[in-house]
């Protein structure tokens, strides 16, 4: 996250009742008219999705970001990265908003731009842009999906990860994945290659902490990035919910381990596992690997049948995600003329556009 600066909101924000601040966004939402979208994250509180005009995953955001020529106004309930994604695919003009400056998101922080040029320093002796294709998951900084645009790349999110595969794998021998080691890994597996083909590039360490012949004979280079949320679930919570509650249904997000998803019946973005949530019969338990808020509110969503986190022992929330209250909002949509909007340089949102239009393109 590039933002640091300490955010407060004003006290008659702070300290404004949940029935005032409801009130205060719906005038604001009237005034506003078709000037303004609100668009948010399945992992927001359940109140500020109550205030959306779309709910969805990183992909499907971006895509309602890039048709949405209309607005003048977009406000992004999520994390830094996707009200960057959003302001680079809106049209001159569009102004974006994320109502709390100081949601990051801890795992596009793990893929610092220096690292990133050190390693590829090192790549390109093994071929660089002419065997390498580098991919990024959606969960980035600006200047890494530049980077990657750059060098001829796409971004991805979990939506679209195993297509990102087939057409990196169409043009090039080899491909780069920041920053998700694990997204990086259940595709790669998904895709039919083996282990010993997925090798990990520890930052922290030179050469990534591989020898020549692991990067040569890599297919994939991962970069050693991980969801402190997704990480939380373990093997042994799926065996303990499988003993605990026979015919249960467990779903999980591919930012989790892999030895997890193997032992998984699904696994996929957060928009599939709302479908495989609706999809199951009622009665069915169902057991979650994902943010605390979504599994919430598809309970709220689903009385009819049993759903619950997986692990049962931790609580998987993403702080950045809750951070943004309904006193965000409410501060942001009624103050859109003085708020800081969110923007990136021009020379790295034209190198980052070329990488998220492809993405958009491959599905
Ligand atoms: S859930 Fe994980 S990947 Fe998603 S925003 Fe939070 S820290 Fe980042």
């Amino acid at each position: 996250m590039t933002q640091t600066m300490y955010f407060a909101l004003p006290k008659e924000y702070r300290e404004a009742t949940g029935d005032d601040l409801k009130k205060r966004i719906s005038l604001a939402k009237e005034r506003l008219g078709k000037r303004a979208i609100i668009l948010t994250h399945h992992y927001q509180r359940v109140e500020v999705v109550g205030f959306g005009d779309a709910v969805g995953d990183s992909y499907g955001l971006s895509q309602i970001a890039a048709s949405r020529n209309d607005v003048e106004y977009i406000i992004f309930c999520g994390v830094h990265f996707m009200a960057e994604a959003a302001y680079i695919l809106a049209k001159g003009g569009q102004q974006v908003f994320l109502p709390n400056p100081l949601a990051g998101c801890p795992m596009a922080d793990m893929a610092e731009m220096a690292d990133v040029m050190e390693a590829w320093k090192t790549l390109e002796e093994f071929g660089g842009d002419k065997r390498i294709m580098p991919i990024s998951y959606m969960n980035s900084a600006a200047g890494l999906k530049a980077f990657v645009g750059e060098h001829g790349g796409l971004i991805c999110t979990s939506s679209n990860a195993d297509a990102a595969y087939k057409w990196g794998f169409d043009k090039r021998e080899k491909l780069f994945f920041f920053p998700d080691r694990h997204l990086g890994y259940n595709t790669g597996i998904k895709y039919g290659l083996k282990p010993e083909e997925l090798v990990v590039w520890d930052f922290s360490r030179d050469e990534g902490g591989l020898t020549e012949e692991q990067i040569d004979r890599a297919k994939v280079i991962l970069w050693k990035g991980h969801c402190h949320v997704h990480t939380n679930f373990k093997e042994e919570h799926v065996h303990e919910t499988r003993e605990k509650y026979p015919g249960v249904k467990i779903v999980v997000h591919p930012e989790c381990p892999h030895e997890v998803v193997k032992l998984a019946d699904a696994a996929g973005s957060t928009s599939f596992i709302v479908k495989f949530v609706a999809d199951q019969p009622a009665g069915t338990p169902i057991a979650i690997g994902t943010e605390i808020n979504l599994i919430n509110r598809l309970a709220l969503e689903h009385p009819d049948k049993k759903i619950f986190e997986l692990s049962g022992k931790t609580c998987p929330v993403c702080a950045n995600m809750y951070r943004t209250t309904l006193n965000d909002l409410a501060y942001c949509l009624e103050n859109l003329d003085t708020m800081k909007q969110i923007k990136v340089p021009d020379r790295i949102k034209a190198n980052a556009l070329l990488a998220l239009e492809r993405m958009l393109e491959v599905h």
